[in-house]
Parts: structure tokens; sequence; C-alpha cells
């Protein structure tokens, strides 16, 4: 072999390894690739996962609308059995609708002169009014924004109103039941805090601050009958609503439904 040859040789081997080098980069190159595609699909299926897991709305609970009635009653024992009152339906907001100006009218001729400062003047007001306690027929409520008292006359209505709803009930043959009594008298601590509250209107121009008005939840009674007979809240509200059209239609009272404090606001006249 000539030098010449032997060189040409060494060259070509030279260019063998370079070749083969460069296959080799090639290779890992092109491995390196796949992984990277591999782990970037990975990535973008995680993402994607995690997107779509997102986007599900959340089941969150259904909450209690606070004007809804609510079922205060008991679940139903098995052998219960729901009574009913039998009277017509009466489409409240069109029956008890008197004005306020005739609450007002009916305030000021029998109910009085001086609203009290708080519980402690009205505790001393002896003659003027009678403290309201639950009893047999009613209960009063925790009362937030007024006090237990009222003139005596229309401490009587009260009353006469209670021993209506149970005689209805007991002469349909129903379970007793006790309305709530869930506002009476406006003192003047209970209107300044609710002129704090920014509750203006329902204050200045209340029959509540003269001793003549109450209101009664319509949707709040509570069994005291030991039985498993029951009765929806609905129907209980159609028993009082029965007993307030008699004392209305006797001229005995005025009154307004109020759906959004759930109550019937009554006035006495007499
Ligand atoms: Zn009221």
């Amino acid at each position: 072999m000539t030098f010449r040859a032997a060189k040409l040789q060494k060259k070509l081997h030279m260019c063998k390894k370079k070749c083969n080098f460069a296959v080799m980069k090639k290779d890992a190159y092109s491995r390196f690739a796949r992984i990277g595609g591999l782990i970037a699909i990975i990535i973008l299926l995680v993402i994607l996962l995690r997107t779509c897991h997102g986007c599900q709305p959340e089941v969150t609970p259904v909450e209690q609308d606070e004007q809804m009635p609510v079922q205060l009653q008991e679940q139903p024992q098995p052998d219960a059995k729901l009574v009913s009152y039998p009277g017509r339906s009466i489409k409240y907001a069109e029956k008890f609708r008197d004005l306020n100006a005739q609450h007002l009218e009916a305030a000021h001729a029998i109910g009085l002169s001086h609203c009290p400062a708080n519980r402690e003047e009205a505790i001393k007001m002896r003659k003027e009014l009678v403290e309201i306690k639950s009893n047999a027929n009613y209960i009063v409520e925790d009362l937030t924004h007024s006090i237990p008292y009222l003139v005596p006359t229309a401490a009587r209505r009260l009353d006469a109103i209670g021993e209506e709803f149970a005689d209805i009930l007991r002469r349909n043959d129903l379970p007793h039941y006790r309305f709530h009594v869930s506002s009476i008298l406006r003192s003047q601590d209970d209107i300044k805090r609710l002129q704090r509250s920014g509750n203006v209107n329902s204050t200045q121009q209340s029959a509540h601050v003269y001793g003549t008005t109450f209101d009664i939840a319509y949707w709040r009674y509570d069994k005291v009958s030991n039985t498993t007979d029951y009765m929806t809240q609905d129907n209980l509200k159609l028993v009082m609503a029965q007993v307030l059209l008699n004392q209305q239609r006797a001229g005995h009272i005025y009154v307004k439904y109020e759906a959004k404090q759930c109550c019937f606001h009554i006035t006495v006249r007499d």
C-alpha cells in the first residue's frame, strides 16, 4: 500500500467514525425529543384534567329562604294522622288590607297619648298598660324590637282572639295549637334602635307605639295536645284567618297582611 492509499484509508476511517457519531447523536436527539414530547403530552393531560375538574359546578346546599314559611312541626310519626280544618281558602292579601291610616286613627282614639321610653317606664304605667304573657292559647316570643305591653282593651282583644282560635280547633276535633305573638308595643328606645338601623318609615308612622297593635306570626304554631294527629302550618294559618275575619267583620280590629314579616298586623278598635 502506497502512502497515498494509506492516507485515503485513514480519511475514510475517520469519516466513518464521524458518520457513526452523527447517527448516534441523531438517535439521542430523537429519543430525547420523543421523551420530551411524551412528558409534554402528560403535562397537557394533567392540566386538561384539572381544568375540567374545575369546570364542574360545585354542589352547594340549597339555602332556606328566610321569607319562606318553615315547617316547624316534628316529622310525623308512622301512625300520625294529618287532620285539617275544612274552611275555604282565603286570599289573605285581599281580605286583610286595612290601610295604615285606619290603624293610626284607631290607635289615636283608644291608645296611649305618651309612648313609654322603655320597659322600665312601661312597668310603672300600671293603669294604662297590661303586661302580655304567654298563656294556654298563645306564645309571646322573645321580642327584640318591642316590649310586651298593651292597653287593657287591646290585651282583652288578644285574649279573645286566642279563645276563638282554640274554640275553632276544639269544635272541629282538631289538636290544640298555640300561635305566636311576634311584636307588640314599641318603646321610644325601640324606635331609636330601629331608626339607627335605617328603618325610619316603619317607626314614625306605626300604630305599634300606641299600645293598641300587635303582630301574630302566621306560620309558627306549637302543638299542645298529646296526640299523633297533626295539622299543616298552612291549615292553621287558615284557622287564624277565619278568627281575624270574624273579628274584623264585627268591627273589633283592623288587619293588614304583612307578607314580608310573615304576620298579621292587628290594631284593636274598641
Ligand atoms: Zn305590626
